[in-house]
């Protein structure tokens, strides 16, 4: 069967890069090992529902243009799909595909009642007004309204969409149900029925399982040496975090270049200049270095929480961290995966390391249901509880099963997924 079609030719680094080609490269080799039946491994290798919509929106100077937007349903199996939605120029059916089962096997790692989507649309928001983003957003919602809802598919922010795209998202739905759903979207502002503690979860998360691998590994939260790749929401927060609770954030690579300080970086200083400068370079408390240098230096922890494919069979062997931590969806390709294995560099991959996102957003949705709202301790407490326990499990599946982490993850994932499907049954 081969319901999903990619041109990208697997042995390029082009289709190293590829985060279709690297999602089915993971599950593959997880079912396989999974010893997963052959109707199994169709059924979750495909997506369930795929959604494309043209959109007419008005411009502002009255022109009407039309805006090719997507919703990809994974699963449901577990729960509600679940996943972001975002708006950038290159979107791409077949990133959207990859980046929807990446939620299924997400949610399924943590544990949480959700399935996975996902959701773009083709347009380059910093050409558009906020009042053209408002109608693509508004149009975009009515017309996956049907597929969408807090028991069917519960859209999120992602690239280049933020609390105020979900707070459209949220109103549009509502007017179309006739009452307020605030559990139709996660991510939302505070006052919409949004968690305390979601805008720092990613970022904690990262943390709270970099303590868990420190600790794996018999070394120690305060002499260990981090350094970590992009300063914004995930790899920001999780070095205030980190810095907080007494890591040492050696270096923080930006896109403009990369800060050094091997006595451990001042991030709120750090943080103010360069909101002040718009940069991290020349930053008084530190030495410049570039960015590949500081990826590649000795350290303990590297997390890299900027963008998909920064570590590739190009580089994979340069990398001398004890422990990665993906913060970033897909920063490691799977031609790098073998590398990393065999210089043992201790893996947190991607859908459980930056999984402290949708489990909070996750409590966002129970909160919505509830109509009663949890203090930030609570949040960041339950957030702890998902986190290692399930980092635990990850690891204990990895030595039961000889693999490494990822496909462990991965393993855990679809054997998770695949045991609640033979529950149900096939319908019809
Ligand atoms: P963000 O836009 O807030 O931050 C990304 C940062 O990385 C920016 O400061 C940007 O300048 C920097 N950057 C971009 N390219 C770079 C490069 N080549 N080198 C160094 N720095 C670079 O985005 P975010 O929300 O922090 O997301 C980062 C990654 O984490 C993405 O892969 C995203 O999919 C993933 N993620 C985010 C969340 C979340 O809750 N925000 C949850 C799960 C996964």
């Amino acid at each position: 069967m081969e319901v999903i079609t990619t041109t990208a030719d697997p042995s390029s680094l082009e289709g190293e890069m590829n985060p279709l080609l690297a999602a089915e490269a993971r599950f593959d080799e997880a079912a396989r090992r999974l010893g997963l039946d052959d109707g199994m491994f169709k059924v979750l290798r495909a997506p369930s529902k795929e959604i494309i919509v043209h959109i007419p929106v008005a411009l502002d100077d009255g022109r009407v243009e039309v805006f090719t937007g997507y919703r990809v349903q994974h699963s449901q199996a577990r729960g509600p799909a679940k996943g972001g939605v975002r708006f950038a120029p290159d979107v791409t059916l077949d990133e959207v595909r990859a980046l929807a089962a990446w939620m299924t096997w997400k949610c399924a790692v943590v544990n949480i009642p959700f399935g996975g989507a996902k959701g773009g649309v083709v347009c380059d928001p910093h050409l558009l007004s906020q009042f053209e983003l408002e109608r693509i957003t508004r149009r975009y919602t009515a017309e996956i309204l049907p597929f969408i809802g807090p028991e069917i598919d519960v859209p999120a922010p992602d690239m280049n969409t933020n609390a105020q795209t979900m707070a459209w998202i949220m109103d549009t739905y509502s007017m179309h149900v006739g009452h307020t759903a605030t559990a139709v979207v996660t991510g939302k502002p505070l006052d919409l029925g949004g968690s305390r503690g979601r805008p720092e979860a990613t970022g904690r998360g990262c943390m709270m399982v970099t303590q868990q691998a420190l600790q794996q590994l018999g070394l120690a939260p305060q002499s260990a040496r981090v350094v970590i790749q992009g300063f914004g929401n995930v790899g920001g927060m999780a070095a205030k975090l980190m810095a907080e609770a007494g890591f040492r954030i050696v270096a923080m690579i930006e896109v403009e270049g990369a800060v050094y300080n091997p006595n451990g970086l001042d991030i709120p200083a750090l943080m103010r200049y360069r909101s002040e400068t718009g940069s991290v370079v020349d930053f008084p408390g530190g030495d410049n270095l570039s960015g590949p240098e500081a990826m590649f230096l000795d350290c303990d922890v590297l997390l890299p929480a900027a963008k998909e494919n920064v570590i590739t069979s190009r580089n994979a062997a340069k990398i001398r961290a004890k422990i990665l931590v993906e913060g970033a969806n897909g920063p490691t390709t799977p031609g790098a995966d073998e590398i990393l294995a065999d210089n043992h560099v201790f893996v947190v991959p991607d859908i459980l390391a930056n999984a402290g996102g949708v489990t909070v957003s996750y409590f966002e949705w129970v909160q919505d249901r509830q109509g009663f709202f949890w203090n930030e301790d609570l949040v960041n407490e339950r957030l702890k509880e998902i986190m290692v326990e399930n980092f635990g499990r990850v690891v204990s599946y990895a030595d039961k099963h000889g693999v490494n982490n990822r496909i462990a993850a991965y393993m855990l994932a679809l054997d998770r997924v695949a045991s609640v499907m033979k529950l149900r049954g096939f319908y019809a």
